[in-house]
């Protein structure tokens, strides 16, 4: 009997760690230096998720709006969407806030810990140069880009929101011009997505291998160095934001896929393991998105309308695991530095935590860019985001997987609430 995809996914991934470990980065086996080889089938997967995302993105918008039966469909649909992502999300940074508040993982006897921290002073100059001249203003960018100038640059350059929205008016449009027309671009327009979809199909069957590479990569380069912040230095904050993501993916959500949907949670889970593995490894919700919507349709029973509507949307501006992150992160960060912060300001925080989380893109270690911007408004210097960049990749590996969940539990819910009952019931 052949293994399940969500065994074998597993299987890889407690391998790579091994395997990681065993031959960090120098390692060599059978006479193979074996970290190229790692990053080879790592990069090899991610590429094939990248190469669908574009077109999958657009089709799937496209035919799930022209889909909806015009503008009532449509505005029903966009505003439960819309309702459960900022609902979520915000759910998401107020359990950061409060285990930030519990924990103070800035403090240590009370005292501001930026010292024993330590920045890593070459890593603190790079990222600061990145993130140079970032201040809260560029949140309007974010709104910006929305309405991009050049929809091909947009798709070019992985600017998500961008395409999404021409996407929607483009899938809207073609209900209002001439039937003929209409259907015909309708068929062709799911046509595509569903070649995409079989292409997913085919990708999935390489998880185990890109899951294993992708794993191995990471845990073979981390050093002494960053193990020591995990266990030590960064410990608190470590465990501020794991408890909060914790509470959040095992607690909140699974409540309200229980109370709203009636949906054991643990089907749930199982159903959507294979892209929740594959967010873990990847750090990146944009590319797992291929994976979400097989899970989501095949495994979970949302219909294709639904689930072409609202994984898109959501892996691009719903990101529990993000805004959390941001806000525990940016606390974090003024602890350390001693800054006193008033209700006012924890409250600007939670607002722009939720405003960014919405603009970050859905790739590895995007949030920091958004942390930036956090640290700006609250009057902090940007290369203190230094402070965390040990641990970085780690939680980005628990966020993502948070952020990918979420959306999962947004198209079982919405999909319920339209009456669909092919979705898994408990
Ligand atoms: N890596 C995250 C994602 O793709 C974004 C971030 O928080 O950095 O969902």
């Amino acid at each position: 009997m052949k293994l399940k995809l969500h065994w074998q996914i597993l299987i890889a991934l407690v391998l790579a760690v091994i395997a990681g470990r065993l031959s960090g980065v120098d390692g060599e086996w059978l006479g193979i230096h074996m970290y190229p080889v790692y990053a080879f089938l790592g990069t090899l997967f991610m590429n094939a998720l990248k190469m669908i995302i574009v077109p999958l993105i657009v089709a799937s918008i496209i035919s799930g709006v022209s889909g909806m039966g015009g503008t009532s469909g449509l505005g029903r649909l966009g505003g439960k969407t819309i309702l459960f992502y900022m609902t979520t999300s915000l759910l998401a940074i107020l359990t950061g806030l409060l285990f930030v508040n519990l924990i103070d993982p800035g403090l240590v006897d009370g005292e501001p810990a930026r010292a024993i921290v330590g920045l890593d002073p070459a890593a603190a100059a790079q990222v600061a140069q990145k993130v140079q001249g970032r201040t809260a203003s560029d949140l309007t960018d974010v709104f910006l880009s929305m309405v991009p100038p050049n929809v091909v640059a947009a798709a070019a350059d992985g600017q998500m929101l961008g395409l999404i929205f021409f996407s929607l008016l483009f899938g809207y449009f073609m209900t209002r011009i001439d039937r003929d027309s209409g259907s015909l671009l309708g068929r062709f327009w799911q046509g595509v997505a569903d070649v995409m979809m079989g292409m997913t199909e085919l990708i999935m069957k390489f998880a185990p291998l890109g899951v294993f590479g992708l794993v191995a990569k990471t845990i073979a380069g981390i050093g002494a160095e960053q193990l020591n912040a995990v266990a030590v230095s960064l410990g608190s904050f470590t465990l501020s934001v794991m408890l909060a993501l914790a509470v959040h993916a095992l607690i909140t959500l699974p409540l309200l896929l229980y109370l709203f949907a009636r949906v054991n949670p643990l089907a749930h889970y199982r159903a959507m393991l294979p892209a929740l593995l594959t967010a873990f490894s990847t750090a990146s919700s944009s590319a797992t998105l291929p994976l979400t919507m097989e899970c989501v349709r095949d495994n979970a029973g949302v219909s294709n309308r639904t689930a072409s509507f609202v994984l898109p949307l959501g892996a691009t501006v719903n990101m529990d695991g993000t805004a959390l992150y941001e806000c525990v992160a940016a606390m974090f960060i003024a602890q350390a530095y001693g800054l006193e912060l008033s209700l006012v300001s924890q409250f600007t925080i939670v607002l722009v935590a939720l405003l960014t989380s919405i603009g970050v893109a859905g790739i590895p270690a995007a949030s920091l860019v958004a942390i930036t911007i956090i640290l700006a408004a609250v009057g902090l210097p940007a290369e203190a985001i230094g402070m965390i960049l040990a641990v970085d990749r780690i939680l980005d590996m628990f966020r993502t997987s948070v952020n990918v969940f979420s959306d999962s539990v947004g198209a079982v819910l919405i999909a319920r609430s339209e009456g669909e009952q092919g979705v898994l019931r408990g």
